[in-house]
């Protein structure tokens, strides 16, 4: 596949669309938009681009089809995935569409801009006792159409859900020019096949979300949070199995591994034992009832020998039991300079299993690794070790997570339970999918048949020239 440079011409084309301010190629500006969060790729693109409405978007699209230019859509740039100009061209950076267009309080919903940071649009939503919950680890810096481009979840998704269960309606920006209108303003629909759903999840592989409407939920007025401590990390993760059957509704489980605990201990300035497993359980309702089964979830624990265990009603308390939890990514780079993030999720049944094999195989490698994560639903994060200055030391790492990512699958899992595929997971796609990968590729060629957006991520550049529209 041949691409064409950005010339001068096309510079001065771009500019005529979205303005003097909004084109650059200066070369901090290009150096910022060739990586993210994702440690493993740095692509320099020739031309950053900031659209400041839906139809600038669409114009910069057909002008990029048009002329064969590549262009890759970015928000906050927090991807653990990777999703940078692997073939140069423009990045569609959505950051100056960043408004709340509407908040219908009746109606439960919100009418946003891609670019508008989770955070913030919780807390204008938090004026009218409503929130949208999935709450992923980057709250304070992503944006709410990067999460629905790669279905980002967190916390609370074990008792809510995830990105997808809350976009009823989305305006999209396709590679022609042309702006489509998905969904409605409503929690069901019997109308054909679900595009909107289709497109959570599509990484900026089929088109761009200029405006989004989401589902809201009221905020809970009681919540009560729980840390727990083992010394066997099995006895954890039984426990783990007992809360999620009893039907106490947890609205968030979250686990740290030994070398997590550390981690945030060093870092955090926090006065936690040494254990072999930590629990965060957070439970939330309308009144005193939450209170009386948080004392069912601690003989839970008692009964599988929590030999610590904390519970927190008062604001301060439960977020400085969340400290554990929101600061462990961050002192796990404190230790390692350029890790490797994993995303698994397997079955709740197969948790024991998963993290039996996660610390056989780091030993087999030689690859120190730390784990966090949401098990209420199965998901772990490795952070695998490594520092790219070191020969070795990133292919061991990615040799690790490789065979973590294989015994996930084996067991009925997945490779990303909510960071998305990007660069670094594209080589599992076959793996995971089977034979309905080809649909995938056939999909991406009838949304993007020039292969213009977000190209080499998500699904391998040459995967998509070699397949055959039916
Ligand atoms: C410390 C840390 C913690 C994290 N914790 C979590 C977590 O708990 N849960 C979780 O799910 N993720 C987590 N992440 C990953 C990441 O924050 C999420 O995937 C987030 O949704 C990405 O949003 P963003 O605005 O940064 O998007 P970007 O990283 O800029 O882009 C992500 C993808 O979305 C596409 N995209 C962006 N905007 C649009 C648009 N308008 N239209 C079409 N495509 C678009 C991009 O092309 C790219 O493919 C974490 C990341 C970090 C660094």
């Amino acid at each position: 596949m041949r691409y064409k440079k950005v010339s001068g011409e096309d510079l001065e084309n771009l500019r005529r669309i979205v303005g003097e301010d909004y084109v650059s190629t200066d070369e901090d500006e290009l150096a910022a938009n060739a990586i993210d969060a994702f440690p493993g790729e740095f692509h320099m693109p020739e031309a950053v681009v900031w659209p400041g409405n839906a139809h600038e978007v669409a114009r910069v699209l057909a002008y990029a089809n048009e002329n064969r230019i590549p262009v890759t859509i970015r928000a906050a740039g927090t991807s653990l995935s990777g999703c940078v100009p692997l073939y140069g061209g423009i990045v569609l950076n959505i950051t100056r569409m960043n408004r709340v267009k509407e908040i219908a309080e009746r109606d439960m919903l919100a009418v946003v801009e891609p670019g508008v940071i989770y955070e913030r649009l919780n807390e204008q939503l938090s004026r009218y006792g409503l929130f949208f919950p999935p709450d992923p680890g980057s709250a304070v810096a992503c944006t709410v159409g990067g999460m629905v481009a790669n279905n980002a979840s967190g916390m609370r998704a074990v008792k809510y859900g995830v990105t997808r269960d809350y976009v009823l309606a989305l305006e999209m920006a396709l590679p022609s020019g042309k702006l489509v209108k998905l969904g409605a303003r409503v929690f069901k629909t019997s109308i054909g096949p679900d595009l909107t759903r289709l497109m959570v999840g599509s990484e900026g592989a089929l088109g761009v979300f200029t405006e989004i409407t989401l589902r809201l939920r009221p905020l809970p007025r009681k919540m009560v949070t729980a840390l727990a401590l083992f010394d066997k990390v099995t006895d954890a993760t039984d426990a783990v199995y007992e809360i999620v059957r009893t039907g106490l509704d947890p609205a968030a489980i979250e686990f740290l591994s030994r070398k997590t605990i550390q981690a945030v201990t060093q870092f955090r300035d926090l006065n936690i034992p040494d254990a072999d497993a930590l629990l965060i359980i957070e439970l939330h309702g309308r009144d005193e009832h939450v209170l009386e089964h948080m004392r069912d979830v601690e003989r839970i624990l008692e009964r599988h020998g929590a030999f610590h265990i904390k519970s927190a009603e008062e604001e301060g308390e439960r977020k400085r039991i969340w400290e554990a939890r929101k600061g462990a990514y961050p002192s796990l780079l404190r230790i390692s300079p350029s890790p490797l993030t994993g995303d698994i999720i397997v079955p709740i049944s197969k948790i024991t299993d998963m993290v039996a094999k996660s610390y056989e195989i780091a030993e087999r490698y030689g690859v120190d690794m730390g784990m966090v994560g949401h098990i209420g639903d199965g998901n772990v994060h490795h952070t695998w070790f490594a520092d790219r200055r070191e020969p070795g030391s990133w292919e061991r790492a990615s040799k690790a997570n490789e065979e973590i990512v294989r015994y996930a699958i084996e067991l009925g899992g997945a490779a990303s339970a909510e960071h998305g595929i990007g660069i670094e997971k594209k080589k599992f796609m076959r793996l995971q999918h089977g034979e309905a990968y080809e649909l995938m590729l056939q999909l991406k060629r009838l949304f993007d048949p020039n292969n213009i957006l977000n190209p080499g991520i998500m699904f391998d550049l040459e995967d998509v020239m070699a397949v055959e529209l039916p």
